[in-house]
């Protein structure tokens, strides 16, 4: 067995989730220890691959050199073999190179790639689950789907969590398809998920944080005792939980989408301003991606602004709810053939 190995990723919910499999594989070698943020560190939790989770609140209460050296300090003492630098800032490869730990793998085009002792390519157009696994695959070994495939555990306590939740809506073990309206990028909400809600032939449960309160309660409006209002009353693991209980999960290209790729919901992916290719699908089976692909404009942003420079917003406007409620029930008819990923 070769030493431990830690993992540092500090970027968003959806990142995380996509650095499990590269976790997954460390996790053959020897035990692995993870640097995550407040808000994603319950995402880790009862990973049967993970050893230790280091929670890093750079944002927060250890935005400062003295909390930073404080971690590095104590990192150090764990002796780590290597460190993967699954989120490449200056100041994350500062943070193992401070610890100490002798080999530091992360991607040629980082922020902090002077601090690697390895920098291993980021390829554009690949899988972001693929560009992280790499950093700790010999080179040319390609991934299978199986080592690209997304882990969360949920555990009693989120399926309790979710049976509760379900009853009090008045569910009763009826199939339902699973809506996910928000983003943190305003260009990346779909505009029409409560139109979407009424032309859906099933229950609709609306996942989502507290920030996306305010889009359940317009499909709430919409379509009333027929939908389940979940957003900002589940965890992300408890989320994961309820999204592999649906039929389909419709999406923007946010969190929701990765915690379905791990629980193997099929998806369907709405991309405005980004696309695919940035390395964001959904890996589900039967998951299909809808963009307006005839727009010149698109993408126009690595993660979407927060307002369409060119004001009409045609890369999501233009996505009809009639077209995402047939492909909804394309995926929900399990002998019909998929529709085309193109809108
Ligand atoms: S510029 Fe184009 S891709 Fe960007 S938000 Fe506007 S319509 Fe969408």
């Amino acid at each position: 067995m070769e030493g431990a190995s830690l993992v540092v990723q500090t970027s968003f919910l959806g990142d995380t989730v996509l650095t499990t499999p590269l976790i997954a594989h460390l996790a053959e070698r020897g035990p692995v220890d993870v640097v995550v943020t407040p808000a994603s560190a319950p995402l880790l939790a009862n990973n049967p691959s993970v050893r230790e989770i280091h929670v890093y609140d750079k944002r927060g209460r250890d935005r400062g050199l003295v909390s930073s050296l404080l971690l590095s300090a104590r990192l150090r003492r764990r002796r780590y073999a290597a460190a993967y630098l699954a989120q490449g800032s200056m100041r994350s490869g500062a943070l193992v190179f401070g610890a100490g730990v002798r080999q530091r793998v992360g991607f040629t085009t980082s922020a902090g790639r002077r601090f690697y002792t390895r920098r291993v390519d980021y390829l554009e157009g690949e899988h972001h689950a693929s560009r992280l696994l790499r950093l700790a695959l010999e080179p040319g070994v390609e991934p299978s789907a199986e080592m690209l495939r997304p882990r969360l555990f949920p555990g009693q306590a989120e399926r309790d969590k979710v049976d509760a939740m379900l009853r009090q809506w008045g569910w009763k073990g009826e199939s339902f398809v699973a809506l996910a309206p928000g983003s943190v990028w305003a260009t990346k909400k779909w505009p029409h998920y409560a139109a979407l809600a009424a032309l859906v032939n099933a229950r609709v449960v609306i996942v989502g944080s507290t920030e996306d309160v305010y889009l359940a309660s317009e499909i709430l409006r919409a379509v009333g005792a027929r939908a389940i209002d979940c957003a900002g009353r589940l965890s992300l693991l408890a989320s994961a939980e309820l999204i592999s209980r649906a039929q389909v999960l419709v999406s923007n290209d946010s969190a929701p989408l990765h915690l379905a790729s791990a629980v193997g919901t099929p998806t369907v992916a709405i991309f405005g301003p980004t696309v695919p290719e940035f390395g964001f699908g959904p890996l589900a089976p039967r998951s299909v991606v809808l963009g307006v692909t005839t727009l010149g404009c698109r993408p126009c942003d690595r993660h979407g602004p927060q307002r369409c420079p060119l004001g009409h917003w045609r890369c999501m406007r233009e996505i009809t709810p009639r077209h995402v409620a047939d492909v909804v029930q394309a995926l929900t008819a399990p002998s019909a053939r998929l529709p085309t990923s193109a809108h």
